[in-house]
């Protein structure tokens, strides 16, 4: 029996990505002690008190279906939480509860996208965008950023992309606070891309998990801008902002008539999210702000010790990390690829960091750190990258 096409497609052909990380864990698991910088995960577990609440819901007997599209009750605290950050007009019927930031990735493209239309999307890119694209039967096109540029995304490029595709391209993903690459994208950017969507009527995903992370500058959420809360859906995701990466909880935030549509998805896939969850999502929402900022705190922390790290040499550059929980290090000038030089590092450090080529060819030649373990044990390892470094540039 033969499985769909759409089935078929989703990985693309290439290589994923991952195959830097699968040997560090065919290490760790050989007993190797190995530093994994590699996927955005916290070192800390979801909070005790998001625990506590979790398992009263359940106790009370929050075990049942719930209403698909999010309990009233998190739908309006999300709403809230939308309305001060960003100031913009937000009901619960604007708001959407999804399993996680990859479901509403899906849904919004799912919504967006008919078969074999183009969604166009930011190089360098978090590993799943381009697999999501193909998942809902569309074709991925990535636009370049260049390191040259903090890589941040060229309106130009965008509009030439959505010309090309004639008439194809319906979607347009971005990331800011972003993932590999740590920047955030300027008002300016975030303007023009704003008009790009204007003049070629595409959708603009805006993937915003990691709005808490805010190091340099401000996180402005394109659906502000004029013009574009009707066409804009943002992803939102309580995974990196309160440490619940295994909860599977997270949001769109779109125009009222569509949301309401894209009901019709969730009915017909998730139907719905876990209750118990949902009820400790709402308790963990309540916290506020100071909780995330703790959250997000030994990130900045570590992110400033990394910076530090790297002014004191001169053959490894860093992107300025704006914001996320990682750092972009560009090291051509040490001759090798992302891919080699990660490779290199793992054999001989046992050091694992994420190569740039995986994240796109806008990344080639650079690595990805995450910023996801303690302090002294990343000084160490970034030491040692920076060693490595310098000994291949001779
Ligand atoms: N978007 C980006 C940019 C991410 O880095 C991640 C997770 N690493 C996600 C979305 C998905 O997160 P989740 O499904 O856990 O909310």
């Amino acid at each position: 029996m033969q499985l769909s096409n759409r089935l078929s497609n989703i990985k693309g052909g290439g290589s994923d990505g991952w195959d830097l990380f699968v040997r560090a864990r065919g290490m760790i698991a050989q007993g190797i002690e190995v530093t994994e910088l590699t996927i955005g995960e916290h070192d800390i577990r979801t909070d005790p008190i998001i625990l506590d609440a979790l398992h009263r819901a359940a106790l009370a007997g929050n075990t049942g279906y719930t209403e698909f599209s999010g309990m009233s009750a998190l739908r309006e605290q999300v709403a809230g939480r939308v309305r001060e950050r960003t100031g913009t007009k937000t009901t619960p019927e604007n708001v959407l509860i999804v399993p996680g930031g990859q479901s509403a990735l899906f849904a919004s493209h799912y919504a967006a996208l008919d078969e074999g239309d183009t969604g166009l999307f930011i190089d360098p890119y978090y590993a799943t965008y381009p697999g999501t694209i193909r998942s809902v039967g569309a074709v991925p096109r990535a636009i370049k950023a260049r390191s040259v540029n903090q890589f941040q995304p060229e309106a130009d490029l965008i509009a030439q992309a959505a010309s090309e595709s004639g008439g194809r391209a319906k979607s347009l993903l971005i990331n800011s606070p972003n993932n590999p690459t740590g920047v955030i994208y300027t008002r300016e950017t975030l303007e023009n891309i704003a008009g790009v969507c204007q003049d070629h009527d595409l959708w603009l995903i805006s993937d915003e998990v990691y709005d808490t992370q805010i190091w340099q500058g401000a996180h402005l959420s394109p659906r502000s801008l004029t013009g574009m809360a009707d066409r804009t859906m943002v992803v939102g995701s309580m995974s990196k902002s309160h440490a619940m990466t295994g909860s599977r909880i997270g949001w769109i935030i779109g125009p009222e008539d569509k949301i309401d549509q894209i009901g019709d998805l969730t009915m017909n896939t998730t139907y719905g999210v876990c209750g118990y969850i949902q009820e400790a999502a709402l308790f963990a929402l309540q916290q506020g702000p100071a909780f995330e900022a703790k959250i997000a705190e030994p990130f900045r922390r570590r992110r400033d010790l990394v910076m530090r790290q790297i002014e004191g040499q001169s053959v490894v550059r860093a992107i300025p990390a704006d914001g996320a929980m990682y750092v972009m290090l560009d090291i051509r000038a040490t001759g090798l690829s992302g891919d080699a030089f990660a490779d290199l590092l793992l054999d001989t450090h046992h050091v694992a960091v994420m190569p740039g080529e995986s994240f796109g060819a806008a990344a080639a030649g650079h690595v990805r750190v995450a910023l996801t373990v303690d302090d002294a044990r990343l000084d160490v390892a970034i030491g040692q990258l920076l060693t490595l470094a310098a000994q291949q540039a001779k």
